[in-house]
């Protein structure tokens, strides 16, 4: 994948006639078109139009000059996957758009994508323009949004060419818990979704054995954190992948699965990709950087779905992002405060997620071989090509000025310091080598020694398509 987004110019040749920039970025350690640089990185109306050295020319008197002092400058994280302003098991998320996407730019994400879920009786161009009008109310980032195919649903899959017309191309799918569509439902909605040149998404894992493992588990007493990852086996998983992944070979449509937990789905992964399949796969810091001993630490906090794995899951799966068969990371953020998690009767009543929004692209930095680009490529670029977020994650000439300057001064994740707002974090004194400093959303520097300069409702929406084959 990687080598496909590469582009190999820069561009040097500004005339000193041409009109003054309002940012230039110097002396930056940028990440850009497949290449780590030093140099200097011009922007005007919201977006990127020079990279390349000694571009002080560009300035006038009232052109913002950064100067980077050699940090490295990235493109603005690309988070699709965040769950806030949610309602689930029974409690709301603790982030609201305004909360988690204020985190999501201090943690150096300058897009985030949330979901659409319709009522029983609204269309889901009544329930897209709904979820939009709350998000665009708060929004401290840029925005999108996915749709769901929930059951009821199965009912208004011919509103899906209107729903992409909209902007929104992108449907997500469950297999487990009340939003379980069968094998033959899920065929139905990719055939549609597939017709229209959309993309499903999808949430694997096999929810009838699962609750079968369960409801053991509640009979025998087994009540304790440490029986969730029991109770739901990599296997789960992985057969899930494949069943989707063929159902999606037979109905002809791409397929973007979500929050890869376990080595057992690379396989599948590849048996796809091998037939022809066009097949993306993400995962999320929680599963490359936590262990399922963290339920002796932590007791229920940790509690997710697909759950933490045991030790020895992590190193396959972050080999994979280094290696293309995984091609992006989410946060999969959906967070509760301690309050909401510590429920003690039973793991299976406490509701499923936790905070990542903030942590999610300086944790990915450091898994182990992972390069500047390719983590470039699996936190930004990646997911905005994906789901169609045009002119997003990428430090590229036309795209948006979305930018990061990190400060490489090594940083211990603690919940007191981050803006998210669970009172714990699972990542709670876990050092990373870099944090972001300057964050700056279309040329608009929205982070900056530590202040959030913009307001909620800041964050525009964008409308996407996406296309075959990218
Ligand atoms: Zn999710």
């Amino acid at each position: 994948m990687a080598k496909k987004f590469r582009a190999n110019f820069f561009y040097n040749d500004h005339q000193k006639d041409d009109k003054s920039m309002q940012l230039i970025i110097k002396n930056g350690l940028l990440v850009a078109n497949g290449q780590v640089f030093h140099g200097d990185l011009a922007a005007n109306n919201g977006k990127i139009c020079a990279l390349g050295q000694d571009l002080s020319f560009l300035a006038d008197k009232d052109t913002l000059i950064i100067d980077a002092q050699d940090q490295l400058v990235t493109p603005g994280g690309v988070d699709v996957h965040a769950h806030m302003s949610y309602f689930v098991g029974g409690c709301w998320t603790s982030d609201n758009f305004a909360s988690g996407t204020k985190a999501a730019l201090f943690g150096g994400t300058t897009t985030t994508m949330d979901f659409v879920e319709t009522k029983a009786e609204e269309s889901m161009l009544a329930a897209l323009k709904r979820r939009r009008e709350e998000a665009q109310a708060q929004a401290c980032t840029d925005f999108s949004l996915h749709m769901s195919i929930l059951p009821h649903d199965m009912e208004r899959l011919d509103e899906i060419g209107a729903v992409i017309a909209q902007g929104c191309p992108t449907f997500k799918h469950y297999t487990a818990y009340a939003f379980t569509l069968d094998d033959g439902q899920l065929y139905r909605s990719f055939k549609e979704i597939a017709k229209h040149g959309g993309l499903p998404l999808v949430h694997a894992e096999n929810w009838p054995f699962i609750q079968e493992l369960i409801r053991r588990c509640a009979s025998e007493g087994k009540l304790e954190p440490q029986n969730h990852p029991l109770c739901r086996p990599a296997w789960a998983e992985g057969e899930a992948v494949r069943r989707v992944l063929d159902i999606a070979y037979a109905s002809g449509a791409e397929t973007f699965l979500f929050h890869q937990s376990c080595a057992e789905d690379l396989p599948q992964i590849e048996r796809a990709r091998q037939r022809g399949q066009i097949v993306y796969a993400e995962t999320c810091p929680h599963y490359t950087c936590l262990d399922s001993s963290i339920f002796t630490k932590m007791g229920p906090l940790p509690i997710c779905s697909p759950p933490i794995r045991e030790k020895g899951q992590q190193e396959p799966l972050a080999a994979a992002l280094v290696s293309g068969v995984l091609d992006s990371v989410s946060s999969d953020h959906c967070p509760f405060t301690r309050a909401e998690k510590n429920r003690p009767d039973a793991f299976f009543k406490v509701p499923g997620g936790l905070s990542s929004v903030e942590t999610r692209f300086m944790l990915t930095k450091d898994l182990p071989n992972m390069s500047l680009n390719r983590w470039v490529e699996v936190c930004c670029t990646n997911p905005a090509r994906i789901v169609g977020l045009k002119n997003k994650g990428a430090l590229q000439i036309g795209f948006d000025a979305d930018i990061v300057i990190w400060s490489q001064e090594p940083y211990t994740i603690t919940s007191d310091t981050l803006h998210e707002k669970a009172d714990w974090s699972p990542y709670e004194g876990r050092q990373v080598s870099a944090k972001p400093e300057t964050v700056i959303v279309r040329g608009q520097v929205l982070i900056k020694n530590g202040q959030f300069l913009g307001k909620p409702g800041c964050g525009q929406y964008q409308k996407r398509a996406v296309h075959r084959n990218i």
